[in-house]
């Protein structure tokens, strides 16, 4: 068993790292640093240096902080020999993940930059099921309530908070793992609240070598249904993956799902998983390019100005 420190205790911490590591077969929580959330039976500390210095005996530490202080404690903990764990996005910038790779890279550790959904249950059956087809189209929809989702999230609103791309960065993420080609952003126009800095909602176009349409929308501001969904259609069949990867048809038949009830289940576990093989073989594991879709979108985007956001 290996000792791992979980760094932001926030949702994503207590809903899936917690429940992770409490079942991994590689890892124990052997401490947590927050300013304000603690994990029962774990000890607490309060700044990632206060950590580093009293227990030499972690050397692994998985980061669930937001995109803007991340960087700093995976710098620090790196610096001090630590392997580390990101959450999604790697970063706020790609620049700041570039340096985390070299500075990984000068240390000697590992640096695993996690897409969570990427292990959803049906990614990898779609990928092998696109492998040899002829892609025509692919559409991404990703159709969330904010207030259900980020409640009293303020970060997701400032500069690298990402805003919708927050979970839309989750769908590039699927999209650059099963498409047999890359793509690249030809055009953006992204909503964005009179009163915050990132969008609340964006329509993305890409270009596709083979000549696909390959599009996507995100949206936060849907009541009612909530929908996480890619269509590809291809010269042999139509593929829908749905519920955030979690559930798969081809022309309208359905793949059984592995877990009814709580169908993402399996994504941090895995997660967990590729890290203990990560760390038997040593390196670094960090695809950038769902964040450089969210760059460009950023970078190339037409804004239109929406109406306040007020949570
Ligand atoms: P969250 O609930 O706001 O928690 C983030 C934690 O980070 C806070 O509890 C806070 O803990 C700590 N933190 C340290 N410095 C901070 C700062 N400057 N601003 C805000 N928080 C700071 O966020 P989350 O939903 O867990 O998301 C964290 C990361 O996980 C994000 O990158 C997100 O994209 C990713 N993620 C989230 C979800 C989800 O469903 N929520 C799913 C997958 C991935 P202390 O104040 O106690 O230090």
């Amino acid at each position: 068993m290996i000792d791992i420190a979980l760094m932001g205790i926030g949702k994503i911490a207590l809903d899936q790292h917690v429940p992770a590591i409490a079942a991994s077969p590689d890892f124990t929580l052997a401490a947590t640093v927050s300013r304000h959330g603690s994990v029962p039976g774990a000890p607490g500390f309060t700044d990632i240096d206060s950590l580093l210095a009293a227990h030499d005996g972690i050397r692994v530490l998985s980061l669930c902080l937001p995109p803007v202080p991340r960087f700093d404690a995976a710098a620090r903990a790196i610096r001090a020999g630590r392997h580390v764990m990101l959450e999604k996005p790697p970063g706020a910038t790609l620049a700041e993940c570039h340096a985390l790779r070299r500075l990984a890279e000068a240390h000697r550790v590992c640096l695993f930059a996690t897409w969570h959904s990427r292990e959803a249950d049906k990614v990898a059956a779609a990928k092998t099921w696109l492998a040899d087809k002829r892609l025509r189209s692919l559409r991404v929809t990703w159709k969330e309530d904010v207030r259900r989702w980020h409640p009293g999230q303020d970060w997701i609103w400032e500069p690298g908070g990402m805003g919708v791309f927050d979970p839309g960065i989750n769908a590039l993420s699927i999209v650059t793992e099963i498409l047999a080609h890359d793509i690249h952003l030809t055009s953006a126009t992204l909503d964005v609240p009179e009163n915050r800095q990132t969008p609340i909602g964006a329509e993305l176009a890409f270009y596709h070598p083979e000549g696909a349409e390959v599009s996507a929308v995100f949206e936060w501001r849907q009541e009612g249904d909530q929908t996480w969904e890619i269509v590809a259609e291809t010269d042999a069949g139509t593929l829908k993956l749905s519920d955030g990867g979690a559930r798969l048809t081809v022309d309208g038949a359905a793949a059984p799902a592995l877990d009814d009830d709580n169908p993402l289940s399996g994504e941090y576990p895995r997660l967990y998983a590729k890290m203990a093989r990560l760390l038997a073989r040593g390196g670094i594991d960090m695809d950038l390019r769902p964040m450089v879709h969210v760059s460009d979108a950023l970078a190339l985007g037409h804004r239109r100005r929406v109406a306040p956001f007020v949570e």
